[in-house]
C-alpha cells in the first residue's frame, strides 16, 4: 500500500493519479488486495461485485460486493473495517490526505537531519 504510494513523487503527479474516484478506487483495491479480494468477515477469496445492481430505491454504491460464502453473504467494500471507511470522505481526497501526510513524514524526518535554517 505504501510503495504504491510512494511511487508518487510530485504533488502534480498525485492529483493526476487520484481525480478520479473509480481510478482511486481500483488503486486501493489493488493495494488492499493484492491477490485478489476476500471477505473482510469470513476470509473467504470468493465475492461477486453488486455494484449497479438495482436494490429496490436504495441504488447500490459502487465497489460494494458481497461475499459468496453461504452463511456469510457480507456486503463490503475495499474501505470496510478501514480507517477510511469511517471518514466517509471520497477515496480521492483520502488517498491525496494519506500521500501528504507520507510527503509530511519524510520531510519531517529530514529536517530533523539537517541544520535548521533561521529567517
Ligand atoms: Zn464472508
Amino acid at each position: 500500500m505504501l510503495a504504491t504510494l510512494s511511487n508518487i513523487r510530485t504533488v502534480e503527479d498525485m492529483i493526476v493519479a487520484f481525480e478520479d474516484e473509480q481510478h482511486c478506487r481500483r488503486l486501493l483495491e489493488g493495494m488492499v488486495w493484492p491477490d485478489g479480494r476476500i471477505c473482510p468477515a469470513c476470509g473467504c477469496k470468493r465475492s461477486m461485485a453488486i455494484a449497479g445492481r438495482d436494490l429496490g430505491k436504495r441504488r447500490a454504491r459502487p465497489g460494494l460486493y458481497q461475499c459468496s460464502s453461504g452463511d456469510c453473504r457480507f456486503q463490503f467494500t475495499v474501505t470496510t473495517y478501514t480507517p477510511l471507511h469511517a471518514t466517509k470522505l471520497p477515496l480521492r481526497v483520502s488517498l491525496k490526505a494519506m500521500w501528504l501526510m507520507l510527503q509530511s513524514d519524510k520531510s519531517l524526518s529530514s529536517v530533523r537531519l539537517s541544520p535548521r535554517l533561521s529567517g
